[in-house]
């Protein structure tokens, strides 16, 4: 009893002597950074990415800052939402495809000429593809810097200032591989923010990540399709994506339009690893999400080639065919159909 009236009277004491304090406010804002899907280029859209800030009101959400895939002008759109290189706390990759990564070099280079500091880059660990090559993150960013160290532009530059490392921006690297399960596993934490990560199918070492804050959640799904690659199939979206997004605020996934899909006349294998918009929308519905926000979208909106290259048979699409495919399937959540620099803030103000 006396214990309990002790405690009272500190806790009584604590009140009156701290200040009065407006509760925080937690927000998760998710941009996507590209939207363009491959390797062509069309119209200035920038190469695949996503970035996840969290934080309160009073840092406009951006305590933490992670970059997921960076592929062509991810500098140019992170600097357009006032994002320097120095401040990302970690990059994440789905898979090493240069659609997802050629902004990478960019981002380290322009880091390094800042003198830092590190950065965690989360990927898969080296995974040897059945065709026999090595699919290999830990490579790719290990050798980051060569050109640069080659061409003597790092010699040169470290003349100027030597705080810049000397192995180049590769020194700025800390690598942190996850062998891709099935299961859902954490693989990267600050706080009360966890990332996740499952297994998912596109190539050899494809992962699909899924963030947890206290103002939201969301799934980054990559070009993740199904474990059964071609038709007849339930579904071209991936089993263990629908696992890790099960009850998630946010969905980002890579598409394509049905569109593109066996009637087209198109090669059916670069669709085939990709989830269809409609696909998705029914994905989304399943997991109870409220927005699904569709990236990397083939063909890209506006275009009249596919895959940069064929006359796509209906001519080109606009935004609202996106939107239209996914409600085909009955979701009711808010749709999001990849433009570079569309945002989903929770909570939405
Ligand atoms: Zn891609």
């Amino acid at each position: 009893m006396a214990k309990i009236a002790f405690a009272l009277t500190v806790f009584f004491l604590m009140s009156m002597a701290a200040p009065p304090t407006v509760e925080a406010a937690p927000c998760l804002i998710v941009t996507s950074t590209g939207t363009q899907s491959g390797p062509p280029v069309f119209n200035g859209l920038a190469g695949a990415g996503t970035l996840v800030r969290y934080g309160e009101d009073e840092n406009n959400c951006g305590a933490l800052t992670l970059q997921f895939d960076a592929g062509r002008g991810t500098n140019m759109r992170l600097s357009q939402l006032g994002v320097e290189p120095r401040q990302l706390n970690a990059i994440f990759f789905t898979h090493m495809h240069s659609d997802h990564t050629e902004g990478f070099p960019d981002i380290m280079l322009l880091r390094w000429h800042l003198s830092g500091p590190k950065i965690d880059v989360v990927c898969s660990s080296d995974t040897v593809s059945p065709l026999g090559f090595t699919i290999s993150c830990r490579k790719f960013v290990l050798h980051i810097g060569d050109a640069f160290i080659q061409s003597g532009e790092i010699a040169q530059r470290r003349s100027e200032d030597d705080r810049r490392l000397p192995g180049g921006p590769a020194d700025l690297a800390n690598m942190i591989t996850f062998e891709p399960r099935e299961e859902p596993q954490v693989v990267w934490s600050s706080g009360s923010v966890k990332v996740s990560a499952v297994r998912s199918t596109h190539i050899a070492g494809h992962a699909s990540y899924r963030v947890d804050t206290p103002a939201g959640s969301v799934v980054i799904g990559g070009d993740a399709s199904n474990d059964m690659l071609s038709p007849p199939r339930v579904t071209s979206t991936s089993d263990q994506v629908e696992k890790l997004a099960k009850g998630v605020d946010i969905i980002v996934h890579s598409t394509a339009h049905p569109v593109m899909g066996p009637n087209s006349g198109l090669p059916q294998g670069n669709f085939n690893r990709q989830s269809s918009a409609s696909d998705l929308g029914a994905l989304a519905k399943r997991v109870g999400a409220k927005y699904l926000m569709l990236t990397h979208l083939s063909p890209p909106i506006g275009a009249e080639l596919a895959y940069g290259a064929l006359k796509l048979p209906g001519g080109s699409l606009t935004e609202a065919d996106y939107r239209r495919a996914v409600e085909a399937s009955g979701f009711t959540g808010h749709v999001i159909a990849g433009t570079d620099l569309a945002s989903v803030r929770l909570p939405a103000k």
